[in-house]
């Protein structure tokens, strides 16, 4: 089944070369005449106007954060994170706009990227049971809605801690259908959360949204969403990066955590709080998620080499592809080997004495809410 996914995304492109005549069917090849189509026209156009206030606390005064260019994927572009000195919320500025956010996502979790974004995900299994483990003391869950679902990784494990629980997900990707389809979600809805609120309302004692609202346009509209269609006593999951982790003050736009171009929003944790009161959302538990150091390490290292020497094969790079470029490639990604286990060991010790002088919440880069309707 999943061989077949991955034959269809690549399909997508080089059914697009055979329609030119072309007959390709190397994925990345194929991909070139769009995206080389795409970038001739230049890429200001996917951003809207900056904004001189931020819109949810009013406040005009504003401070750059970080300046940074695609350093996932190396497409082109330069994207700034401002930071709202009132209340400290962290936000894309100026924003993409849905053409540019559907032009940086296009093959980082589907397509060419799937393979990559696949592996990453089932190495998250720790983390999800983390997660579902964290309404134990609260409720047994009957009806789940996993909000921003992507492939269905979390329902396919936490399905097994909740075994009597339906997981459905919801996902404004094909992927989603790709997860009912495998079977890893009882049900997948495509579209957005807000459009399909109506059709959700009251079906779901659970939602969770696992770095999904940093993702979103509107995160309040978002939380307006979950806050309607949740009956009395339902509860909402919430997992987002901490804006306040010191590892993105040090290391900057090598913090895998800014996720540039995606993030558009990064909220404090005592925003997300009141945000939540507001919507007459009770917060009954808060988790920091400890952070690898090591893996942290790892992930600045990883931007640093992609940044310094990117794959070649890349269809939104200026040159093609040659075979020098493709051997240096390899090259310094194999030289980088142990740089990255150094990285690691040296994280890892660190991580370790950190713990020992300020304690476990010294130091975590994910913050985990779980709230309750309770009006
Ligand atoms: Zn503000």
């Amino acid at each position: 089944m999943r061989r077949i996914d991955l034959v269809c995304h690549y399909d997508a492109w080089c059914s697009a070369a055979d329609d030119l005549g072309t007959n390709i069917i190397d994925p990345y090849k194929a991909a070139r005449p769009y995206y080389q189509a795409e970038l001739a026209a230049g890429v200001e156009r996917f951003f809207e106007p900056r904004r001189t206030s931020y819109p949810w606390c009013g406040s005009v005064d504003l401070s750059i954060r970080l300046r940074t260019p695609d350093l996932l994927q190396n497409k082109p572009g330069r994207f700034t994170l401002e930071q709202c000195r009132t209340c400290r919320h962290i936000f894309q500025n100026p924003r993409l706009s849905p053409a540019g956010l559907d032009f940086y996502y296009r093959d980082f979790y589907d397509g060419l990227g799937e393979q990559l974004t696949e592996w990453v995900f089932r190495m998250q299994a720790s983390s999800y049971r983390a997660r579902a483990e964290m309404l134990r003391p609260f409720t047994v869950p009957l009806a789940w809605l996993d909000v921003g679902a992507g492939h269905g990784h979390f329902c396919r494990v936490v399905r097994k801690i909740w075994p009597e629980t339906v997981f459905d997900g919801l996902d404004k990707s094909v992927s989603v259908e790709h997860a009912q389809r495998r079977g890893w979600v009882h049900r997948g809805y495509r579209g957005k959360f807000v459009g399909l609120a109506d059709e959700v309302t009251g079906q779901y004692d659970v939602i969770s949204m696992h770095h999904y609202l940093e993702h979103t346009r509107e995160p309040f509209d978002e939380l307006d969403t979950a806050a309607k269609v949740l009956p009395l006593g339902g509860y909402l999951l919430i997992e987002v990066p901490d804006p306040e982790f010191w590892f993105g003050r040090v290391f900057g736009r090598f913090w895998m955590g800014w996720f540039q171009p995606q993030h558009l929003h990064m909220m404090p944790l005592d925003n997300l709080i009141a945000a939540l009161a507001d919507r007459g959302l009770s917060v009954v538990a808060v988790q920091h998620v400890e952070a690898p150091l090591g893996l942290d390490l790892i992930g600045s290292l990883v931007l640093a080499l992609n940044a310094s020497i990117p794959d070649p094969r890349l269809p939104w790079l200026p040159a093609a592809p040659t075979g020098w470029r493709r051997f240096r490639h390899i090259a310094a990604w194999a030289a980088g080997i142990p740089l990255l286990a150094g990285a690691y060991i040296l994280g890892n010790l660190l991580h370790s004495v950190i713990r020992r002088t300020h304690g476990g919440n010294a130091h975590h880069d994910d913050y985990r809410v779980l709230a309750r309707k309770d009006s």
